[in-house]
């Protein structure tokens, strides 16, 4: 029995260009993983299956049970790569919000596909890995990577990049989740005439990064998908005012909802938490970073 744990991720910088041929959207992003978990612990069996169970106070409800959880099917994407066919049960202890734009699922599939290389013993390289990554979806790579990125082409793409401080984020969870083709369908329609080139200024996101002051990054934190999710879902202007209201500097994670609150210390996280909590809100973690991506924790 193995566990591998992997950790949520948010986009401190999301650009995003017009849709390509492929229907895909070409991404510039600067990722950070952020210390909120799923463990994906994979056992011998004969058959596929999954179990889902929340670590905290999670709704866990929209993750599937059956053969479509991306778990199995970087299983099976791995399996096939290596011309071997072989089941898994697959327990995931779930702490990442689902459908929250927090990629949740990308991280049970970069999980899945380390436990599984290792359960049955396949020695995968590095490459391989990033490259079944890309193909499960296109925020797995980064899942696998963890700290700090540059994602490109759709995401898929990861080029770590210096991140020596720690950041504090206060994560606000919405118990609506959102789908993300439909945040991208907003936003190609919001955004008739956009140019064919994404622009961010990644020299400015490295600078920033090295200068470790909040006040810099909360500056510079920003979502191109924004302005569209909060189009779908104008309930959540209320949580970016509540937050500005406590001092932290806002983001969407990803395509929404989840809300990002930036803050100064470890000390004022646990403070704006609380203060978020008795304006009515639940759910509400604290959790820093960069963290490290997919790695074993358990082996017996
Ligand atoms: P993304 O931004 O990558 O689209 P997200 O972070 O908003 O995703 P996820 O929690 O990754 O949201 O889930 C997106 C959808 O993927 C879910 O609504 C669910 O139907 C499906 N899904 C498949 N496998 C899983 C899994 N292991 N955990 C969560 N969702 C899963």
């Amino acid at each position: 029995m193995i566990t591998v744990r992997a950790a949520a991720k948010v986009n401190l910088r999301l650009a995003v260009g017009p849709p390509r041929a492929d229907g895909f959207h070409p991404l510039l992003t600067i990722y950070q993983a952020i210390s909120l978990y799923d463990d994906v612990t994979v056992s011998e069996a004969d058959a596929w299956s999954v179990t889902v169970e929340p670590t905290g106070d999670l709704d866990c409800s929209g993750a599937p049970l059956d053969e479509s959880n991306i778990a199995v099917r970087a299983g099976r994407l791995l399996g096939g790569h290596h011309g071997i066919e072989r089941a898994a049960a697959i327990r995931i202890a779930k702490g990442i919000p689902v459908a929250g734009g927090l990629a949740g699922g990308s991280a049970d599939a970069a999980a899945s596909l380390v436990a599984l290389d290792r359960l049955w013993e396949l020695d995968t390289s590095d490459e391989d890995l990033l490259r079944l990554a890309a193909q499960l979806g296109s925020d797995v790579p980064f899942a696998l990577l963890g700290g700090t990125a540059l994602g490109t082409g759709r995401g898929e793409v990861v080029e770590p990049i210096e991140d020596p401080g720690t950041w504090w984020w206060v994560v606000v969870p919405n118990a609506t989740g959102m789908s993300t083709p439909e945040v991208y369908r907003e936003f190609d329609r919001l955004n008739p005439d956009l140019g064919s080139h994404v622009h961010l200024r990644v020299h400015d996101m490295t600078g920033v990064l090295r200068a470790r002051d909040f006040r810099l990054l909360g500056r510079n934190l920003e979502n191109d998908l924004q302005a569209a999710a909060l189009s779908l879902r104008p309930d959540l202007d209320q949580t970016d005012t509540d937050l500005f209201e406590l001092g932290a500097y806002r983001l969407l994670s990803g395509s929404g909802p989840t809300f990002l609150g930036l803050v100064e210390t470890q000390e004022r996280a646990h403070e704006v938490r609380q203060q978020m909590m008795d304006r009515g809100y639940r759910g509400i973690q604290v959790a820093t970073g960069p963290v490290a991506g997919a790695h074993l924790v358990k082996y017996i």
